[in-house]
């Protein structure tokens, strides 16, 4: 069995206007920006507790002997850390966790936090991917967003990450953003291939509570965005993106031959994953666990040698049966007839004979002798399929 280890940094400079993710705004004077700051005590508790935790579960029973093909670092902003500080999770974790140098060892960064200086210690700790939270190349854009980089970081991050040796690069961007029309959409499009990422994430903003743009959406100083719009644009996206090299493996991800994300397949082939840092989730031995999202609480119970987890929930066959199927089908290569099998011990057909036939006749899922995926018809529909697989 192969595993991936996936790590949480909750901390980020400033949260962008419609982030709803797990992360705290620290502000620039306390995020180490290519050299800048100060170094910052929370910031050098919290590598500690993880260092911690992750020594904890290396020593377990469970994951004793385990191989990890993937290490992902994530946030949040994982580049507010300093070079130091990264150098020294990477190095460390890849021990605990016998993780080689050919494992995918990726770092999530925000252009205009990275500085050839840091670049390097990524490098040196063995980091051997970079995720961009690039988003869109249009300033009017960016600043709308709440992003704290402009386009020219985007640019000067990108070269400096090349000429460091990172030769596999993700491009995360998003559609669908206020006043965003197709012309500008194709532009961001265009200015991200010139690039040439070996791999590109798009996502279509969605208004999430608890976010300054929610509460535009309340008070009706923003809409919601046009669904036929934003198809039109995901339909834009895949042409060009086809057009230019890249494959569509995963409903909203792309990538050159050979440079799809070893570490999120993991998740959509609903292997088994060890989740370290405030809010992670984990998910092995048939069990699903998830940390205390506060930081404080993490890093107290970890210090105080306590397993930092809020909720755990070992799950019932026929709830992970279905989660396997709807991680699955987000692959375009869908869900593998024999990963099932091996998984459950029982026949994807006895399981969901009569749901896939269903889906089958409405043209929204299709078989091969070894795979089933969703339909090109039913990729807009996706989530609709997905519900027909709960118990
Ligand atoms: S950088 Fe990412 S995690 Fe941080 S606030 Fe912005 S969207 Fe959220």
């Amino acid at each position: 069995m192969t595993l991936a280890l996936y790590v949480h940094i909750p901390f980020c400079v400033a949260k962008c206007y419609y982030c709803s993710f797990h992360s705290y705004a620290i502000g620039r004077e306390n995020c180490v920006l290519k050299g800048l700051g100060q170094r910052n005590t929370l910031l050098e508790r919290y590598v500690r507790a993880l260092l911690q935790e992750g020594e904890k579960y290396s020593r377990s029973d469970y994951l004793a002997g385990e191989s990890f093909n993937s290490l992902y670092i994530g946030g949040g902003t994982p580049t507010c850390l300093t070079g130091g500080q990264l150098y020294l999770l990477l190095a460390s974790l890849r021990e605990l966790f016998g993780i080689s140098a050919e494992a995918e060892i990726t770092v999530e960064a925000n252009p205009g936090t990275l500085d050839n200086g840091k670049l390097r210690k990524l490098r040196e700790g063995g980091c051997n991917r970079l995720s961009l939270g690039v988003q869109s190349f249009d300033p009017r854009e960016l600043e709308a967003l709440g992003r704290i980089h402009q386009a020219l970081d985007v640019y000067n991050t990108f070269s400096e990450a090349r000429k460091e040796g990172f030769t596999n690069i993700n491009i995360d961007l998003m559609y669908g953003l206020p006043g965003q029309d197709l012309r500008q959409w194709a532009a961001n499009l265009k200015e991200a291939v010139a690039l040439n990422p070996e791999h590109i994430s798009l996502y279509q903003l969605s208004l999430e509570e608890n976010t300054p743009f929610y509460d535009l959406l309340q008070k009706g100083l923003l809409t919601e965005f046009d669904e036929d719009t934003a198809a039109g644009m995901y339909d834009l996206a895949q042409g060009y993106l086809a057009a230019n090299g890249y494959g569509h493996y995963e409903i909203s991800n792309y990538a050159k031959s050979g440079r799809e994300s070893v570490h999120n397949k993991t998740y959509w082939k609903y292997g088994e994953y060890v989740g370290l840092g405030a809010g992670a989730t984990g998910f092995f031995g048939g069990k699903r666990y998830t940390n205390h999202c506060d930081i404080h609480a993490y890093c107290d119970a970890v210090i105080t040698d306590k397993r930092p987890v809020e909720a755990e929930e070992i799950l019932e066959k026929r709830t992970a049966m279905a989660e396997m199927m709807f991680m699955g089908l987000r692959l375009r290569q869908g869900v593998s007839k024999k990963d099932f099998a091996e998984r459950f011990t029982e026949r994807i057909e006895d399981i969901f004979g009569e749901t896939i036939k269903r889906l089958k006749s409405k043209r929204l899922l299709e078989e091969s002798a070894s795979h089933i995926f969703l339909s090109e018809k039913a990729i807009p529909l996706a989530n609709m399929v997905f519900i027909e697989f709960l118990p």
